[in-house]
């Protein structure tokens, strides 16, 4: 019985779609969209899954409409299946990033990729374009996080100023992305083995953090999300100061040592004239799945003291949940199915809306 009443377009839900309409599966799977039976999350859209393809979407919806109101899956052409190459013409050197905001810890540990990579996934949720950017180069654990292996496309600029003879332009990476279309460059997508460790020096580390924004062929986003290294080093400082963000999340565990460590990494932000957003505490306390019972296992909770502090909202308080670590180490966190994605994602938010940054958006560097 064809289902003629239901309205497919590029928002239309995946999982809700294949549900309804079953032999939807079958057309997005010629598409090569395996997306229904793969265990992609339930928020995914046409759209958002055309896009991690590189697929244009138009051939896609007229297959699915098709399908359903003849109750056969059509020929696809080689051309509808064949995934998009952005043409030389369109490529510009930066696309326009509306939100900048760097992710900062005190200490290393915290939790801070897990937290950078749920408020990714609240954005998303939201259909916002989203990138993370991994400055966390001595750990670089975003990749892992999203299971994103390939090292990353470079491709020629064609926007390149001449360059003497003999020499050769940089070339501009592409960045990966993952299942749900979050844009991702890391420094451990620059080889295919995972496990180098990258040994890099205060400026050396300064400047690849920079070329991770200037040299990137970034997509057009409303939210950039640096997760940066741990600490008020030399990185952090160089990214806060030389990029047009809109303003820091600090994450925080509680400690009594964080309150100390915070209270320095704050001053720093402070220092250098730029928002606090908010603060999240990560880890911060657990809720035994049988009794229900709350264990603050790393002792009371400081959020509070830590938000007076900084001077800045408490975003959310993080529980801590083995399912998520188990999700995150295997390289599924865009399954993570939690409330919190969705409040940490508002909350933000609210914050960038209490805390309009000045016109221009694009980098200062
Ligand atoms: P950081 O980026 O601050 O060094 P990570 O995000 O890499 O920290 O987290 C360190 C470890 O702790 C990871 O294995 C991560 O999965 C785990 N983890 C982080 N937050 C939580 C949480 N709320 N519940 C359970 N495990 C967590």
């Amino acid at each position: 019985m064809p289902h003629l009443e239901m309205a497919i377009g590029p928002q239309s839900n995946i999982a809700e779609l294949v549900r309804d309409l079953p032999i939807a599966a079958e057309v997005l799977g010629k598409f090569g969209l395996h997306c229904a039976g793969c265990g992609v999350n339930k928020y995914e859209t046409i759209e958002q899954g055309a896009k991690a393809h590189g697929l244009r979407i138009e051939p896609i919806i007229a297959a699915l409409v098709q399908a359903r109101l003849s109750g056969f899956v059509p020929n696809i052409s080689n051309e509808d299946r064949a995934p998009l190459r952005r043409a030389p013409g369109e490529f510009k050197r930066h696309g326009k990033i509306a939100h900048i905001v760097p992710i900062m810890s005190g200490k290393g540990g915290v939790g801070k990729s897990l937290v950078t990579a749920l408020i990714a996934l609240g954005l998303r949720r939201r259909n916002l374009r989203v990138g993370i950017l991994d400055a966390d180069i001595t750990g670089p654990s975003i990749p892992k996080l999203f299971g994103l292996r390939t090292p990353l496309l470079l491709e020629v600029d064609p926007n390149a100023k001449p360059v003497p003879q003999g020499a050769s332009a940089p070339p501009l990476m592409v960045p990966a992305q993952s299942r749900t279309a979050i844009e991702i460059v890391s420094s451990n997508l620059l080889t295919d083995q995972e496990d180098t460790a990258m040994i890099w020096r205060g400026p050396i580390l300064s400047g690849v953090i920079r070329q991770f924004y200037e040299q990137v062929l970034w997509s057009d986003l409303d939210y950039l999300l640096i997760d940066l290294p741990p600490g008020t080093s030399d990185a952090p400082l160089t990214v806060l100061q030389s990029l047009a963000i809109d303003g820091v999340i600090l994450v925080t565990m509680p400690q009594a040592l964080a309150t100390m460590i915070v209270r320095k990494a704050a001053n720093l932000v402070h220092q250098l004239k730029k928002p606090i957003l908010g603060v999240v505490e990560n880890m911060s306390y657990f809720i035994a799945p049988d009794t229900g019972n709350k264990y603050e296992i790393f002792g009371p909770s400081y959020a509070e003291r830590v938000s007076e502090l900084a001077k800045a909202p408490l975003l959310a308080r993080i529980p801590i949940d083995p399912q998520k670590a188990r999700l995150a180490d295997e390289g599924l966190v865009e399954e993570i199915d939690d409330p919190i994605c969705d409040q940490l994602a508002g909350a933000l938010l609210d914050a960038i809306e209490a805390h309009p940054k000045p016109k221009e958006t694009i980098s200062i560097i």
